[in-house]
């Protein structure tokens, strides 16, 4: 059989088999029991798998490797289809010419599950290509936390020399570094009172968001809560205002597209909503070619209320705090940042402004004096603070070998411009790093389109490619 057979074989035994993170078990059996029925040893650690595969005879004497990828998938479904990730198989499908993968209006999970086809098709192969002793590590939950990585036993695999993880998904990209993360929670308390007049609300949506260490140009671009407090901000340099709740929640990691404020004030209605409009206006314009679904509305909810707000001196506070509380990138080289801050939620009301705050750093330092800024404002400011999910960064290596035998592969393959990058996101291999510190690390992978929604597509011929580079940098590791 073929390469490409075999990987499309493979593939439809992992998607018959439900495995979106949470729910992996069934996966860690399944691939648990292939390494048995090919007599190799396997281990399962805090929901982890550890295969290994013995070197082939003529490379005994060298330091195993590790390659590495998860098991979990992320799944997401087209709006009107009925699915239930938990238990049905996942519907693959493939074009006449065979070139590429899909699944029915679901996710295809070829993120990561191109991982668990490579390795099992190692483990298939392992009598036909010379090897160092292999370490397969599977890790469960990586799409909501690293969760399985930061639970595995590096003790298992610490005389590994190299660490291939397989999670990139873009042939010829090859993954360097990546970005460490830190939380930081400031919670403020302030004054409020009982207020009348006519309640508004502010609302944002449409921004363009994203995810803060993917999409890093986001950070320069509109942001929910900020916006809200820079046009309320501008507002009461003209009218008094007392602000009522904030509401603009959302994950840590991701740029918040949407919101809304609540205020109460007692100017003359028409004439605050005719400033408002031009100020929303002034937004939108500054913002329209980084956001340019952005809509921003100001409505009239109640137009005689009692109820309690802010005071004035508190809603100058909060809208201060919430502009000027660090945001955005503040280390970069060659545009790549260094160092970034995302306010993942802002929420205020009933007496009490929450700022979460998401840190992001290619190294502990960066990491240190940033993580210490916000810490330093938060305390001048009069908030508490609570620091939380620390994941290391994965620290470049300069002249890495392995990174030398990548390129000289890729080339004797006669493949094109292979391109090693840094990336601002959080990555598992940060963990490997961490904990494995002489070992070297790489990460590659096929052409997966679209990963995370239901039109996620691998490319098949991409596929096989990538995975003759596998075995021929695995033969090269000496
Ligand atoms: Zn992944």
């Amino acid at each position: 059989m073929k390469t490409k057979e075999k990987i499309i074989d493979l593939f439809y035994e992992i998607a018959s088999i439900p495995h979106t993170s949470g729910n992996t078990n069934r996966i860690i059996q399944y691939l648990k029991k292939f390494a048995q029925q090919n007599h190799l040893k396997s281990k399962e650690i805090n929901g982890n798998l550890l295969i290994t595969i013995p070197s082939s005879s003529d490379m005994q004497d060298k330091n195993p490797i590790i390659i590495q990828g998860h098991c979990d998938m992320v799944g997401v479904k087209e709006k009107d289809l009925k699915f239930d990730f938990l238990n049905d198989s996942i519907e693959i499908k493939i074009d006449k010419d065979k070139n590429f993968m899909t699944a029915n209006q679901t996710t295809l999970g070829a993120d990561d599950g191109i991982a668990l086809v490579y390795m099992m098709l190692l483990i298939q192969e392992r009598n036909t290509f010379k090897h160092p002793k292999i370490y397969c590590v599977i890790t469960r939950d990586e799409e909501i936390g690293l969760l399985g990585a930061k639970e595995f036993d590096f003790n298992e695999i610490k005389d590994a020399d190299y660490v291939l993880n397989l999670d990139t998904e873009a042939e010829g990209l090859f993954v360097i570094s990546s970005s460490g993360g830190e939380e930081i929670k400031g919670t403020y308390k302030y004054e409020m009172n009982l207020c009348l007049g006519t309640v508004y609300e502010l609302s944002v949506d449409g921004l363009t968001g994203g995810h803060s260490g993917g999409n890093t140009l986001g950070l320069n671009g509109a942001q929910a809560s900020r916006l809200i407090a820079q046009t309320l901000g501008h507002l009461i340099q003209m009218y008094q205002l007392q602000l009522i709740s904030i509401d603009c929640s959302g994950l840590n990691n991701v740029i918040t597209n949407e919101g809304k404020a609540l205020f109460i004030s007692n100017a003359p209605s028409q004439q605050l909503i005719n400033s408002a409009l031009d100020i929303l206006k002034l937004y939108a314009s500054c913002y329209a070619l980084t956001d340019p679904k952005i809509n921003m509305n100001l409505k009239i909810v109640n137009h005689a209320d009692k109820l309690q707000a802010f005071t004035r001196q508190s809603t100058g506070n909060i809208l201060f705090n919430i502009m000027y509380v660090p945001y955005g990138i503040f280390n970069s080289y060659k545009g790549f940042p260094l160092a970034s801050v995302n306010m993942g939620s802002c929420i205020a009301g009933n007496g009490v402004l929450e700022i979460k705050e998401h840190v992001r750093f290619a190294d502990n330092n960066f990491g240190n004096l940033l993580k210490n800024r916000i810490i330093q404002y938060f305390t001048l400011t009069g908030a508490t603070f609570e620091v939380s999910k620390h994941d290391p960064p994965w620290i470049k290596k300069v002249n890495s070998k392995l990174q030398q035998i990548a390129t000289k592969v890729w080339s004797d393959l006669g493949y094109n411009n292979p391109q090693f990058v840094d990336m601002h996101a959080t990555l598992e291999t940060g963990l490997f790093n961490e904990k494995l510190p002489n070992a070297e690390i790489i990460s590659f992978g096929p052409n997966i389109e679209k990963i995370h929604t239901p039109k996620e597509k691998l490319d098949l011929n991409s596929s096989v490619r990538i995975y003759k580079y596998l075995k021929k940098i695995i033969e090269s590791l000496n």
